[in-house]
């Protein structure tokens, strides 16, 4: 047997004693969707780094740089599907007792393919929020030119996402953490675990006593702490591991 493959049923084999389950994803799991991430390559929107430009302070600056930013992005989102990473996740929630899932994804794509308990820690880019009256609505991403006006009281909107700078919505922040401080096995894939509060998550449950499993394929800054990790994409490893829980 490989190394891979070891820790491919190491890592089945601890999902499938454990009472409660934990899984934090990040953009490396929509890469294979073919959205682009922050920290990789292409991750950069006309020479500008995104995380100058998801700052209440650029939105302050120019609101309509920052919508030309988002509405670049929901373009990018319109025709993209969840991949068998995503598609793995929904069904580990389906076969696993207590399976929660936090992402640090605004892109839906969980959803769309089937888990029904996501926590969207960073929001849903598809919300208009009024900057006047905080009223929400859905976009369709049919007019990806004009930026988007409040339908109650007609104030300009903004994206619906938690920006850099911003508290997380306290609820789901929340709900998160207990979830971590839970869980008997934490899975990790596809984040660069640089970014908090979310990076925090896995320590804490490290901390709890839970087992973490890191996915991802560079090493990041939970690696060395991780009990197992398995280098590759998320699109084949998440699919091979739920192979062996059925
Ligand atoms: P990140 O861009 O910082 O890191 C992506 C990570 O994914 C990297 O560690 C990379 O090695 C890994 N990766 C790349 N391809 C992968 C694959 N095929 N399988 C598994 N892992 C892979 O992303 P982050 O840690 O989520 O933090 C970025 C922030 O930007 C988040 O807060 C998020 O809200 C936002 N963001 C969201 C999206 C989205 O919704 N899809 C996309 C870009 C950024
Ligand atoms: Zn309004």
């Amino acid at each position: 047997m490989t190394d891979q493959s070891e820790r491919i049923r190491l890592a089945a084999e601890r999902l499938r004693s454990a009472g409660r389950v934990c899984c934090l994803t990040g953009a490396g799991v929509s890469a294979e969707s073919g959205v682009p991430t922050f920290r990789g390559v292409g991750g950069l929107w006309r020479g500008r780094r995104p995380e100058t430009l998801a700052t209440p302070e650029a939105f302050e600056d120019d609101p309509h740089e920052v919508w030309r930013f988002y509405l670049w992005r929901r373009g990018l989102l319109k025709d993209c599907k969840p991949n068998p990473g995503h598609h793995a996740l929904a069904a580990m929630e389906r076969i696993l007792p207590d399976f929660t899932l936090i992402t640090q994804n605004v892109d839906g794509l969980h959803t769309q393919a089937g888990s029904r308990n996501v926590l969207a820690l960073h929001g849903d880019i598809w919300i208009d929020r009024c900057t006047a009256c905080g009223h929400e609505s859905r976009a369709t991403g049919d007019d990806l030119e004009s930026i988007p006006r409040c339908k109650r009281c007609g104030a300009m909107a903004r994206p619906g996402v938690v920006w850099f700078g911003e508290m997380l919505p306290p609820d789901v922040f929340d709900a998160a953490r207990n979830a971590c401080r839970r869980c008997e096995v934490m899975l990790v894939a596809g984040t660069s675990s640089v970014v908090q509060p979310a990076a925090s998550l896995a320590e804490w449950a490290r901390a709890a006593g839970a087992a973490v499993i890191e996915i991802n394929p560079e090493a990041t800054p939970l690696t060395e702490s991780a009990d197992i990790t398995i280098p590759g994409p998320s699109g084949t490893l998440l699919p091979a591991i739920v192979e062996l829980l059925t």
